[in-house]
């Protein structure tokens, strides 16, 4: 496939706090720009974040990724979730660990709700671990009515994140 027929662009964001989630979320990049029908665009550094819900669970390591892509958004989310089964994803409660999510944040200028994608992603705005990383790697994109991300969210609030060093790995 060559590059020009992946004319759309989205936007992944990865989380993993299981099993080396350093090494999860870098593999989970690879195995992105390995997809028929994608190109890794660029990426984010990796963060470390706090859960979510329960605290008695090990940090996060995220990251957001810019991708190329000739899949419409409910073909991504297959391969989405293809790739989190494959990294054989543990859900053993609601926010619990899990060795790797994959989230459709942004695709195009598109707002879609129907009963199995909500793009743009219905927490992005809310998570500092998704919205800092993405403003890294597109500090003027917008959501689908035109606002920039940048003025919608906190952004003292990046203070709370970590960055790992490119050598750390879990
Ligand atoms: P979670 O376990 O929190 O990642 O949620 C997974 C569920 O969210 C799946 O059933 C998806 O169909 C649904 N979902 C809705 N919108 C999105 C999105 N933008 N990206 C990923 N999953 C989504």
């Amino acid at each position: 496939m060559t590059a020009s027929l992946l004319k759309h662009r989205a936007f992944i964001g990865l989380g993993s706090n299981l099993d080396q989630p350093s090494t999860r979320v870098i593999e989970a990049i690879k195995a992105l720009d390995q997809l028929p029908l994608c190109r890794v665009a660029q990426q984010s550094p990796l963060y470390l974040s706090t859960p979510v819900g329960p605290q008695d669970q090990d940090d996060f390591v995220n990251a957001v990724v810019e991708l190329h892509t000739a899949y419409t958004p409910l073909a991504l989310l297959d391969q989405l979730q293809r790739l989190e089964q494959t990294q054989r994803r543990v859900r053993l409660r609601h926010w619990g660990p899990r060795t790797l999510d994959l989230d459709l944040l942004l695709y195009d200028t598109l707002a879609l709700l129907s009963p199995r994608l909500e793009v743009p992603h219905r927490e992005m705005l809310n998570r500092v671990f998704v919205w800092a990383p993405l403003l890294d790697i597109a500090p003027e994109a917008t959501l689908p009515d035109g606002q920039a991300i940048k003025t919608r969210v906190p952004l003292h609030d990046r203070a709370q994140l970590k960055r790992i060093p490119l050598q750390d790995n879990d």
